[in-house]
C-alpha cells in the first residue's frame, strides 16, 4: 500500500507571457513547482514524480531545491506526459495526478483524495461550481449563445486514482488526447466523483494569475520557533571559533569539524523550526567530507532549506555557556558574522553568554556548550 504523485510540469508556459516557463516562476520567493512538492510531502505520499519539459531536467531539479522527487522527461501532449509519469509509479496502489500550475496545494485535501480513494472510489477529485453565467461569443464578442450552468462544476487537480484502473484506463485509451485524467477514466466506464474544490489551487494561466494567487496565499502564515543545543570538550589548542569568529584561546574545541557551538545550535534551532531534523541528519560526523568543516557551510545549508520553504527567518538567539574565553569583547563580531551569513539586519540577531557559576562540566572548563532559538514565519 502507498500513494505516488505525478506533478506534471511538462508546459512551456507561453500563455502566462514570460521568458521561463510558469512551473520554475517564483511564487512568494519560492519556485511555483516547489508549492505542490511541499504539499505532497507534508501529506506523506511516498514517490514523487515530476515530468518535466524534455531537456529541461536541470531547471526541475533547480526548482526543486532539498525536496526529493523522481524526473521524468514528458511527451508532447499532456496526456503524453502523464503516460511518461504513469511508468515511473508501477508499485503504487493509489496514484494522483496533479498540474504544476497549481501550486495552492494543501495537505489536507491531498490527504482527503487519498482516504476517499482507500474508501473505495476509483477516481476523485476536487471541483467548484461555476457562478458565473456561461455564454457563447465569437471573436467580435457578439454573444451567440448561452450555455446551461446547471451543474456545471470546475473540475481542479489533484486528481486521485485507485492506481490498477488508472493504468488500465490509459492502456485501453491508446493514441486519445486528454486534457484532464478524470476524462480518461470516464471514457472506459469507470465512476468519477468530485468533493469540494479549494479557490486556491487556481490555475495560473494569464500573468495576473500569479499576482492573485500570492495575496491568497500571503497570509497563511505561521510563525514556528526552534531551539538547538550543542556541546563540545576542550582539547589541544590554541583557539576556538564560535559564531564564525576566531578567539585566541589556551585550548581549542574538539570536533569532527571546526567545533563552532555557537553555529551549530543556530542550525538546528533552524532545522528545528522548519521540522527538518537535526544537524546529524544532514552533516553526519561519519563522514569524512565534514571533517574539519567550516559551519558556515552548515548554516548556509540551513538557510538553503527556509528559502525552499518559503520561509522568512525572523530572529535568531544565541547563548554561549562557558567560564572562558570571555565572550563579552567577541559579541558584535559574533553578532555581525552570524547577521551577514543569515542575510539579517544585526537588531534581529542576538549573542549572549552566561557561566554556570563554576558548576558542573561547563564549570570546571571540560567544555562549552550553546543553545539557540530561531523565530521563522513559513507558509501554513
Ligand atoms: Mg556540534
Amino acid at each position: 500500500m502507498s500513494t505516488a504523485a505525478i506533478i506534471v510540469a511538462a508546459g512551456r508556459g507561453a500563455r502566462a507571457g514570460a521568458d521561463i516557463p510558469k512551473q520554475y516562476r517564483l511564487l512568494l520567493g519560492r519556485p511555483v513547482l516547489a508549492w505542490s512538492v511541499a504539499a505532497f510531502a507534508e501529506a506523506g505520499v511516498e514517490t514523487i514524480v515530476v515530468v518535466h519539459p524534455p531537456g529541461a531536467a536541470e531547471q526541475a531539479r533547480a526548482a526543486l531545491g532539498d525536496h526529493n522527487a523522481i524526473l521524468v522527461e514528458g511527451g508532447a501532449t499532456r496526456t503524453d506526459s502523464v503516460r511518461a509519469g504513469l511508468g515511473a509509479v508501477q508499485d503504487a496502489d493509489v496514484i494522483l495526478i496533479h498540474d504544476a500550475a497549481r501550486p495552492g496545494l494543501k495537505a489536507t485535501l491531498v490527504r482527503d483524495l487519498i482516504a476517499r480513494v482507500r474508501q473505495g472510489a476509483v477516481a476523485v477529485a476536487p471541483g467548484l461550481p461555476v457562478p458565473d453565467t456561461l455564454l457563447r461569443a465569437d471573436e467580435s464578442g457578439r454573444v451567440t449563445g448561452e450555455l446551461d450552468r446547471a451543474g456545471a462544476m470546475r473540475a481542479q487537480t489533484p486528481q486521485a486514482f485507485a492506481a490498477a484502473a488508472l493504468h488500465a484506463a490509459y492502456a485501453a485509451a491508446a493514441d486519445a488526447i486528454f486534457t484532464d485524467d478524470l476524462a480518461v477514466v470516464r471514457a472506459q466506464g469507470g465512476e468519477t466523483r468530485l468533493i469540494a474544490g479549494d479557490p486556491r489551487l487556481m490555475k495560473i494561466t494569464y500573468p495576473e494569475d500569479a499576482a492573485m494567487l500570492e495575496r491568497m496565499l500571503s497570509g497563511e502564515r505561521i510563525v514556528c520557533v526552534g531551539n538547538g543545543v550543542d556541546a563540545h570538550r576542550f582539547g589541544p589548542g590554541d583557539h576556538v571559533t564560535l559564531c564564525g569568529v576566531q578567539i585566541p584561546h589556551d585550548r581549542g574545541l574538539v570536533g569532527h569539524s571546526d567545533a563552532d557551538a555557537g553555529w551549530h545550535a543556530l542550525v538546528d534551532a533552524l532545522l528545528g523550526a522548519l521540522g527538518q531534523g537535526d544537524i546529524g541528519a544532514h552533516f553526519p560526523p561519519s563522514d569524512p567530507q565534514w571533517k574539519g568543516a567550516d559551519s558556515e557551510r552548515f548554516l548556509h545549508h540551513a538557510v538553503n532549506l527556509a528559502t525552499t520553504a518559503g520561509a522568512r527567518i525572523v530572529h535568531v538567539d544565541i547563548t554561549l555557556i562557558c567560564e572562558r574565553p570571555k565572550i563579552g569583547p567577541h559579541r558584535d563580531a559574533m553578532r555581525a558574522r552570524t547577521a551577514e551569513v543569515l542575510g539579517l539586519s544585526l537588531d534581529r540577531v542576538s549573542v549572549k553568554a552566561t557561566t554556570t557559576e563554576r558548576m558542573g562540566f561547563l564549570g570546571r572548563e571540560e567544555g562549552l556548550a550553546a543553545q539557540a532559538t530561531a523565530t521563522l514565519d513559513r507558509p501554513a
